[in-house]
């Protein structure tokens, strides 16, 4: 059985092209980045090493126009193609599998991702896919639905995959199986075979790499272990919590290190392993001699989950590159998001980063839908105030929009607080909730954020870390900050020129 998990290149009225693979959110790139979507990766390994016959096909990595991916794909005439689904390309997605389902009757359409995922009638009944996966543990799911179609000669008229909806052939009723029960350790998920999704595609366009050739690894926390966040993907009855050894993922980064040249691992898990986890990991990279590889190492976390002892032993086993949600530098928002801290302990944390020599990364958003001028000030006067002491690095402002059937997303609905209903609108390029104040004081307060990059005090702050005499802190000024100018101008452009 031949199965293609495909990504489509979605490009915008403005030659932009979606980032459907990202996580959390989609967005629209002039100049993309390429980030390895990881479940998914893992999901294409699994059913190769099962002996199924498995195309990688992203569009987007690829390089590749529409027209010569949609062709490909006809030509390829997979047996069941898995795409992933989240709100703001769901309309593109919808007509697409009516194109493909035209040209090619008897192939499956399989969809997943977080907007299908939660609402899985809604895309049986306005498109072609024939099957939800409702889980984020899509390897496990796959696996299963294939071995079954396989085993009913690509028959679905009748499934018993649990974690599925789907459009039974034989009397057209949308059947839903339930939920699918993670039961296995995240040991039993299968480390990405790279070769097969073509890892170098996706080793040198990533802002976030220091060095190159970098990657993401398989991730060792499937979901959140916090979970909480109003807005976040990763918050919902769905999502389970589940993780894998360290052992095994030490074994992967040895892999990498060692048969692959990388210079840089990026685990995008929700949010890492912490305490005596993080520790342990830190230790075994020592105990290997990996940290003396010229490797950097990185993740995401959430403020509080690392305390100094955790950040000691991260910095001596060559940690580098930490991505944290600040989100806002406003207590109120930061309560109202479900955070679970405030801005004192987000300070404490970031100078305990920055005391061991860590490059803290700060995620930021306005545009919350309750969000004032003075909110809106607090967060780029707390931002200004941490880049320009040097507590943290690097920055991402977005716009908070509401996806995906999040609590924030779902909130805004029956609050009726948004201002379109077009799901092509939720694509981050503008704020759409009703909000106390005119918008264009968000769009300001983007810009200001994102020219602290070129601000004298910040750029004095990088020559005072120069006389650490550490390599990250050289590369940080002289390389990377060439690299991230281009990428600040492409960001404030994405995220005002709708304002304009
Ligand atoms: S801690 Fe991060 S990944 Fe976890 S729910 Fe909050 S925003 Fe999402």
């Amino acid at each position: 059985m031949k199965i293609s998990i495909s990504y489509p290149p979605i490009t915008n009225e403005y030659g932009q092209k979606a980032m459907v693979s990202q996580n959390r959110n989609v967005q629209y790139f002039k100049k993309p980045t390429y980030l390895l979507p990881v479940i998914q990766a893992q999901a294409a390994t699994k059913l190769k090493n099962n002996g199924f016959n498995v195309i990688w096909d992203d569009g987007n990595a690829d390089l590749k126009s529409f027209d010569q991916w949609y062709k490909t794909l006809i030509e390829l005439k997979p047996d069941l193609i898995f795409m992933e689904g989240t709100t703001p390309v769901m309309n593109f997605l919808w007509e697409l599998s009516n194109k493909i389902k035209s040209d090619l009757p008897n192939t499956i359409l399989t969809i997943g991702g977080y907007h299908a995922m939660r609402q899985p009638q809604e895309t049986l009944l306005k498109s072609s896919f024939d099957i939800v996966i409702k889980s984020t543990n899509l390897d496990f799911v796959l696996l299963e639905l294939v071995k079954e179609i396989d085993n009913k000669n690509l028959s679905i008229d009748s499934l018993n995959t649990k974690g599925i909806t789907y459009k039974s052939t034989l009397s057209g009723d949308i059947i839903d199986n339930g939920g699918f029960k993670m039961v296995e350790n995240l040991d039993s998920s299968d480390i990405i075979n790279r070769d097969l999704v073509k890892w170098e595609n996706y080793a040198f366009e990533n802002g976030n790499f220091l060095q190159t050739p970098g990657t993401y690894s398989s991730s060792v926390i499937r979901d959140c272990m916090f979970g909480k966040c109003t807005f976040c993907r990763y918050n919902g009855p769905d999502l389970s919590f589940s993780k894998m050894s360290i052992k095994k993922s030490v074994d992967e980064y040895e892999n990498l290190i060692l048969n692959h040249g990388v210079k840089e691992i990026f685990d995008d898990s929700g949010v890492w392993y912490r305490g005596k986890d993080a520790i342990d990991f830190a230790k075994e990279i020592i105990k290997r001699g990996l940290h003396k590889k010229g490797c950097y190492f990185g993740f995401n976390t959430r403020f509080e989950y690392l305390d100094e002892e955790t950040i000691k032993w991260l910095s001596r086993a060559n940690f580098r590159f930490i991505l944290i949600g600040l989100e806002s530098g406003s207590n109120y928002t930061l309560n109202k998001l479900n955070k679970g801290y405030s801005m004192k302990e987000i300070r404490k944390n970031l100078n305990l980063m920055t005391k061991y020599g860590l490059h803290p990364h700060l995620t930021i958003m306005v545009g919350y839908y309750w969000e004032t001028k003075e909110m809106l000030m607090d967060t780029v006067n707390a931002v200004k105030d941490i880049m320009f002491k040097g507590l943290a690095r690097t920055l991402q402002v977005t716009i908070c929009t509401p996806v995906d059937y999040t609590p924030y997303h779902i909130d805004c609905l029956e609050n009726d607080r948004l201002l379109v209903d077009n799901y092509d609108d939720f694509d981050m390029s503008k704020v759409i909730v009703k909000t106390p104040i005119e918008h264009s004081h968000y769009y300001k307060a983007i810009k200001d954020m994102y020219s602290i990059a070129f601000h004298p005090k910040f750029i004095f702050r990088q020559i005072i870390f120069l006389f650490n005499f550490k390599k990250r802190d050289w590369q940080f000024l002289f390389t990377y900050s060439i690299r991230a100018i281009r990428r600040v101008k492409q960001h404030i452009f994405n995220l005002t020129h709708k304002s304009a």
